[in-house]
């Protein structure tokens, strides 16, 4: 098999249907042999059902896995790729945003450069408002300072590894999965190309501003303990600053007689370190919770159905 998709649905009922004949259109002919693998992420909708007349119906090589509720996308990808038999593998959205042409792209460039690993395509341009799209620019500044590996902006998950990359990936098990920190992190050679998202085929798009914030604070937390050292930074340079003013009150007592005011400064004092304080018993739970849950060596995923129509092989 020359090529795998993997396509994480969830409520993507009005679009597995179209996608798939988007990817037969670009690929037929292109690519000497592909298959698609959906993933069904506990969609409430129809999904599922479509899958199943979709593998039943269609001359395409597709397997659909279906897990046991949402696990979220992170989780779908790395059930697609465990399922992917492809020398080359694309992740892909369902919703027709990154059109199936572009991995066309992305294989005949790997084909013709033997030194790359991955083709990534990142978002030149992105149709989104000013306030979003200035927090995911402070977010890959932050990110970029923090952290050893590289985060390129814009870079989405649309991507073609070959299969040497796509073992790597397999083989980070972690539970709090970051993918885009993971693609860093496993190294390998990665081209990218510019592509502009589309509108959203039907449907609507699952992450609201809380989702990414959250999804935002994992990658930090995943990739860097910086926040750790900032605490006890944050904490050194207060004690400093304390025992000077220590010395500077005394020093005023003793040579000027001033009376010490003491009421706002101590509610300023008490405020501000019990904020610091919170904030850095804050960080140090970020670490400890994913260590708890780290610990309990969960799957990544449940799945509870698999099918395939693989009788359609044409490798
Ligand atoms: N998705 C998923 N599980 C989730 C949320 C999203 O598998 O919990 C899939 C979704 O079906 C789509 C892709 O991930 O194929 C990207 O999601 P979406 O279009 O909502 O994100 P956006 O394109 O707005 O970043
Ligand atoms: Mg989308």
């Amino acid at each position: 098999m020359k090529l795998s998709l993997v396509c994480p649905c969830y409520n993507e009922e009005k679009n597995v249907r179209a996608f798939l004949d988007a990817c037969k259109t670009a690929l037929d002919g292109k690519v000497e042999s592909y298959e698609i693998v959906f993933v069904n992420d506990g969609s409430r909708d129809n999904t599922w059902k479509e899958l199943k007349a979709l593998c039943a119906e269609t001359d395409v090589n597709v397997k659909i896995v279906n897990f046991s509720r949402n696990f979220g996308k992170e989780a779908a990808m790395y059930a697609g790729l465990g399922k992917a038999e492809g020398d080359y593998v694309t992740l892909i959205d369902a919703d027709l945003q990154q059109r199936p042409e572009i991995a066309v792209d992305m294989v005949e460039f790997l084909d013709n450069n033997p030194d790359f690993d991955c083709v990534a395509a990142y978002q030149a341009k992105r149709n989104e408002g000013f306030v979003l799209s200035f927090f995911k620019k402070c977010f890959y500044k932050l990110i970029n300072k923090l952290c050893e590996i590289d985060f390129k902006q814009g870079a989405s998950d649309f991507r073609t590894f070959r299969r040497e990359v796509v073992e790597a990936i397999l083989s980070v098990r972690e539970y709090h999965r970051f993918s885009k920190g993971i693609f860093s992190w496993v190294g390998f050679n990665t081209h990218y190309i510019p592509y502009v998202a589309e509108e959203r085929n039907a449907g609507k798009t699952s992450w609201s501003f809380i989702k990414l914030f959250k999804y935002a604070i994992d990658g930090i937390v995943a990739y860097t303990t910086a926040p750790l050292r900032l605490s006890s930074i944050a904490g050194i340079v207060m004690s400093v600053f304390s025992a000077i003013y220590m010395l500077v009150v005394i020093i005023q007592k003793l040579t000027m007689g001033i009376a010490i005011p003491g009421y706002p400064t101590i509610i300023v004092l008490i405020l501000f370190i019990g904020g610091l304080q919170l904030t850095s018993l804050g960080i140090m739970g970020e670490y400890l919770s994913r260590i708890y849950i780290e610990g309990k060596r969960r799957p990544i995923c449940i799945i509870k159905n698999y099918e395939t129509n693989e009788k359609k092989d044409n490798d």
